[in-house]
């Protein structure tokens, strides 16, 4: 391991950047040149065809078979064109990443030939097994069958010489088992309910799109470095190693010039991303050494998601190539910042109106705090669920660390904003019809500036921040998909917006003016959803003891979070994306994944400190004590003249000793654990009593580190992790 580590160490100094050819035109030209989009539809298939596919996108209605047959047929003429061999059903199934089962377009010609074959059925289901994902007991029965069906709201594209139709996967019951399933009929269900509400202030608007733009943090690491370290390798960060002496302090990397060999990952992966119509736009170094991120331009929730999954794997390919690994984990490293993906999300109208921008007049502004409040009211009765909806094994490390959102949910709306509220809630609708003498309406709405990016109020410490235009909900983990963040938002929202057209239309009914109606109903829930509101600063300890007084969810243990998805409130939330089995269903695999990224990490850490840390340790020991013993040899007064020799000795017997012992304790807290019958059981004590090992075994490790002699010791040091490019 030693000999790995210098090994790796002088390969990955020497390391040169790699040249990236440059597509032919400008990037305009070849944008998308991979994707099945309309330009290409245009082409290959018949202005029937494409309307009626456009018709039924627009409508959020079923492809028929017919139709499927007509653009099955379109798309193969187009793959096989662009040199693909295969197609494929792209899905998410319940795990990390995304799944794929390749098929050849070949079927026998019925003369001893091959055709190349593609029908409409293939493209609109089909049925991939995959008995081995997770599903939380929904395939425990007889009936194991899961399907996948098309989306076609996300177009199909080609990576190398495959096919990949975004599809959902679903059992033969019809529940999820992805999350693309839910994510879609929470789109659906905040289009309608945020239609319904936007029609107060504009009948011509009859459909809303939610929007994502995603900004994905990641480290890279020297791929013979990320070898020589096995935790690494294996559970996707490091469990052990002391800081390096120097790492972020200097501020120095963020924002800095990019390293030449991350420039040249990183043009290649635009390339990449470019070609399967994936905007990227933004890429920069972030705070942490060999930290980076990328931001595309936003799109439409469902697209940006599969873009997002797309790019991740496309990341991990290309850093491959330039002999990188990619880390997506949320804390690779101890004692430097984690990596999050900021989930930057918006709602727009089909006649072009941000709803979170303020507009030019008193009806735009009404629309911009109707929709501000709504969402506050939405995320304070939700608050426990949106944490659980980005909580995981990887993200814990990061929330509540100091650098990254808590693990409570607040609102940090900026000042602007936050007066616009109070004043509105203490204005009467007459005092906002008055219009002064500016013809500006005089209170309250009407003096809400058309621009509200406060780059001078940014509160960077907020999990859920408004900033001018848009909610950034920021505590998403970097290796997370989405889809889980975007589904508890979007069915919140609409939930919300449901209950709060309800309210209105009563007053209405009863007499009130719409105006009035309004307004008495949105002071109502200023008022009611104050406690979430929190302009402060959220890493502070003052904060948590608020928090707790506001009521607000403070559970920091993972595993006990998950209940909040099968509480009442969010049972209702999920009317219509997901029932109340299905929710039951998807927290036993939570629950499952989170027990086996602890024993993985537990195992991992066991093996590491017993068959390569201790060995070592008792090594440096055994030179040690051969001195003293040579001392002892030639003077009396050896233990003078060893002093520091004995010390050491004694130093690193008290850590091996620790670490054995403490290994062996965890041994004894995973046998035991593994023993519960209830996977939610099960986790809590995986969380409770196994975690808290590996902090105890790392604390030993880490002090042996800087006492073992620096040429014997095995794993890459983070200074070389860090720092070497
Ligand atoms: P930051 O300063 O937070 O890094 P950026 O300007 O890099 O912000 O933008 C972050 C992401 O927010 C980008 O993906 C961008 O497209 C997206 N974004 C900008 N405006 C909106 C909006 N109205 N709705 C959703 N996403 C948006
Ligand atoms: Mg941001």
């Amino acid at each position: 391991m030693t000999k790995l580590r210098f090994k790796a160490v002088a390969l990955a100094s020497e390391r040169k950047p790699i040249n990236v050819v440059k597509p032919k035109g400008k990037t305009s030209e070849y944008y998308g040149e991979k994707v099945f989009n309309r330009k290409a539809m245009t082409k290959y298939l018949s202005k029937e065809t494409f309307d009626a596919l456009h018709n039924a996108i627009d409508r959020g209605e079923p492809v028929n078979r017919n139709l499927a047959e007509h653009v099955a047929a379109g798309m193969r003429m187009w793959a096989l064109e662009n040199g693909a061999t295969h197609y494929t059903h792209w899905f998410h199934p319940l795990t990390d990443g995304t799944a794929e089962k390749h098929d050849a377009f070949v079927e026998h010609d019925g003369q001893g030939g091959m055709i190349e074959e593609f029908e409409g059925k293939l493209l609109a289901q089909q049925e991939p097994d995959a008995s081995s994902f997770p599903s939380g007991g929904l395939r425990n029965t007889f009936e194991a069958r899961g399907y996948s069906a098309w989306d076609p709201s996300s177009p199909a594209f080609i990576v190398g010489d495959t096919l990949c139709v975004p599809t959902i996967f679903i059992s033969y019951t019809g529940e999820a088992l992805d999350y693309k399933t839910p994510l879609l009929k929470a789109l659906y269900a905040v289009n309608k309910a945020a239609t319904d509400v936007a029609q107060y202030f504009n009948k011509d608007v009859t459909r809303i799109q939610a929007n994502l733009g995603w900004e994905q943090e990641y480290f890279l690491v020297d791929e013979d470095l990320f070898m020589a370290r096995p935790d690494l390798a294996l559970t996707g960060r490091t469990l052990m190693s002391h800081e390096s002496a120097k790492n972020q302090q200097l501020e120095d990397h963020y924002f800095g010039a990019i390293p030449v060999r991350v420039q040249k990952f990183m043009e290649e992966l635009e390339y990449e991303s470019y070609s399967l119509g994936i905007p990227v736009k933004t890429r920069h170094n972030e705070v942490a050494p060999n930290q980076f991120e990328l931001a595309p331009i936003y799109e439409e929730c469902n697209l940006a998601v599969d873009h997002n999954l797309l790019v991740m794997s496309v990341m991990d390919k290309v850093a491959r190539k330039h002999s990188f690994r990619v880390l997506f984990h949320e804390k690779p490293f101890k004692g430097i910042n984690g990596s999050g993906k900021h989930n930057n999300w918006s709602l727009t109208t089909n006649t072009g109106i941000n709803l979170l921008s303020p507009g030019k007049d008193k009806v735009a502004n009404l629309r911009f705090i109707t929709f501000v409040v709504n969402i506050l009211a939405a995320v304070h009765k939700n608050n426990a669920l949106l944490k659980a909806s980005i909580s995981s094994a990887t993200n814990a490390h990061r929330l509540g660390a100091n650098e990254a959102p808590p693990a409570i949910i607040s609102v940090f709306l900026g000042t602007q904003v936050s007066d616009i509220l109070d004043k509105f809630e203490k204005s009467s609708v007459k005092d906002a019809i008055v219009v002064d003498s500016r013809k500006q309406i005089s209170l309250g709405v009407g003096q809400i500036p058309e621009i509200l990016l406060d780059n001078t109020d940014r509160n960077r410490t907020s999990p859920f921040a408004f900033t001018g235009n848009r909610f950034e909900f920021r505590a998403v983990g970097s290796s997370a998909n989405c889809a889980s963040a975007m589904t508890a938002l979007n069915a919140s929202v609409a939930e919300q917006l449901k209950a709060f057209k309800l309210e209105v239309d009563m007053l209405i009914e009863k007499g009130k003016s719409k105006d009035e109606a309004l307004y008495e109903v949105l002071k109502k829930y200023i008022k009611e959803s104050r406690p979430i509101r929190f302009n402060g600063n959220g890493y502070s300890d003052e904060w948590k003891a608020e928090a707790k007084k506001r009521k607000l969810d403070c559970e920091t243990s993972v595993p006990v979070i998950y209940d909040a998805y099968t509480s009442k409130q969010s049972i209702k939330t999920f009317e219509g994306i997901l029932s109340e089995i299905e929710l039951h269903a998807r927290n036993e695999v939570k629950w499952e994944t989170y027990t086996k990224k602890i024993q993985i990490e537990s195992r991992v850490l066991g093996d590491l400190a017993l068959n390569h840390i201790i060995p070592v340790a008792i090594s440096y020991q055994s030179i040690l004590l051969t001195n003293v013993s040579k001392l002892k040899e030639i003077s009396d007064d050896y233990k003078t003249l060893g002093a520091e020799q004995l010390r050491l000795i004694e130093k690193v017997s008290t850590h091996v000793n620790a670490i054995n012992a403490k290994v062996h304790e965890m041994i004894d807290a995973r046998k035991i654990a593994n023993n519960i019958e209830s996977e939610r059981e099960k986790a809590v004590a995986y969380h409770d009593t196994v975690a808290p090992h590996l902090d105890e075994i790392r604390y030993h490790v880490d002090k042996l580190e800087l006492i073992v002699d620096n040429e014997m010791w095995p794993l890459a040091k983070y200074r070389e992790l860090l720092f070497i490019r």
